[in-house]
């Protein structure tokens, strides 16, 4: 009876402690549970933390963005507040503060300097440059127009008011190519030299404004091929005229050289007037000189080879430039009382699209 008793009080002490095994594997449940909960609790707070982070970045990113472009010079007081907390971040390279980071700054660089260095280009043209001044105390003046690499002359009035009409189909060039500065390509710049001889033109529109202040013909005054005198047979010969006292020895001429010798043009056209076409320089003529020359006359009605009068040319402009390796021209209009601008606007189409 006892160990009957026994036996029924083990199975129920077996019970009981099987209840409290079970009672504490659910407490081990709940507190697992519970546990596992704590791990849940951190992306409830992490809500908290990521709007905080987003809601700051996010306005002052796009006014970084916007500003500088209105304000070039005052972009620092934006990033700096939003640089402080997103630097940190950038260094671990991760999360959504780094994507934050990159588009505050990097618009900044080349949205700044971009403008600064096209603020100023240079104009479609320039002048009067004044370049020196001649005999009496007049200025040289040269326009230039275009930008481009390739360089070109034209010099008028070297004769000054014999030959006036050189000086006014230089000031219509002038005036054309001011109301169309695309006439000139991009990758030429020409400049116009409107008067060599300004006191000759001051002085007559006859044969009288031939010479300088000091009765030379500027013509016969560069340091190549030059004579003091020559002989006159086929020559201009109204009036008594010199070479100079010397090669060079004129105002005008240093002027005109240190220009040349400057700007270092590769073709040069010298307008005279009047009817005897297009002379190369050089001597015996120079084969670039020669196909220019056979350029300008094949786009106008002047002609090459230009009339022989029997003259012989010494010290001229174009000598001058073919001695150093520029291709030049002494070209003739048909009258001493038209511009032929027309006709001229061709000339210099090809003038301007010549090649050496
Ligand atoms: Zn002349």
């Amino acid at each position: 009876m006892p160990k009957k008793v026994g036996k029924q009080q083990s199975n129920i002490l077996s019970w009981i402690v099987l209840l409290i095994w079970l009672f504490a594997a659910l407490i081990a449940g709940v507190m697992l549970v519970a546990g596992l909960a704590g791990f849940v609790v951190p992306p409830n707070l992490a809500p908290d933390v990521v709007p905080q982070v987003p809601t700051v970045p996010a306005l002052p990113t796009a006014a970084a963005v916007q500003q500088p472009e209105n304000q070039p010079t005052a972009d620092s007081p934006v990033p700096d507040p939003p640089a402080t907390p997103f630097l940190p971040a950038q260094g671990t390279g991760g999360g959504a503060q780094g994507v934050f980071v990159e588009p505050t700054f990097t618009p900044l660089v080349p949205v700044t300097p971009t403008p600064t260095f096209f603020l100023t280009p240079p104009p479609a043209w320039d002048g009067p440059i004044v370049i020196g001044t001649s005999t009496g105390g007049r200025p040289i003046e040269v326009y230039r127009f275009g930008n481009g690499p390739i360089k070109r002359l034209i010099i008028a009035g070297i004769h000054g008011g014999y030959e006036w009409n050189t000086i006014a189909l230089a000031d219509e060039l002038i005036a054309y190519l001011q109301d169309n500065p695309d006439f000139v390509p991009h990758t030429v710049t020409l400049y116009i030299l409107r008067a060599m001889n300004p006191d000759g033109y001051a002085r007559s529109r006859g044969v009288r404004g031939r010479a300088n202040d000091n009765n030379v013909d500027l013509n016969r005054n560069f340091p190549v091929n030059w004579q003091a005198d020559w002989p006159r047979a086929g020559c201009w010969s109204y009036l008594p005229i010199t070479g100079g006292s010397g090669p060079g020895s004129e105002q005008e001429t240093q002027v005109v050289m240190d220009f040349i010798l400057q700007t270092r043009p590769t073709a040069i056209i010298s307008y005279h007037s009047a009817a005897l076409g297009i002379f190369p320089g050089g001597e015996p003529w120079e084969a670039d000189s020669i196909r220019l020359a056979e350029t300008l006359a094949a786009a106008s009605t002047y002609a090459f080879p230009p009339v022989d009068t029997g003259c012989f040319f010494t010290g001229s402009l174009p000598d001058f430039a073919v001695a150093n390796g520029i291709a030049a021209v002494d070209l003739e209009l048909h009258t001493h009382e038209f511009t032929d601008f027309e006709e001229n606007l061709g000339v210099l189409k090809a003038f301007l699209e010549w090649r050496r």
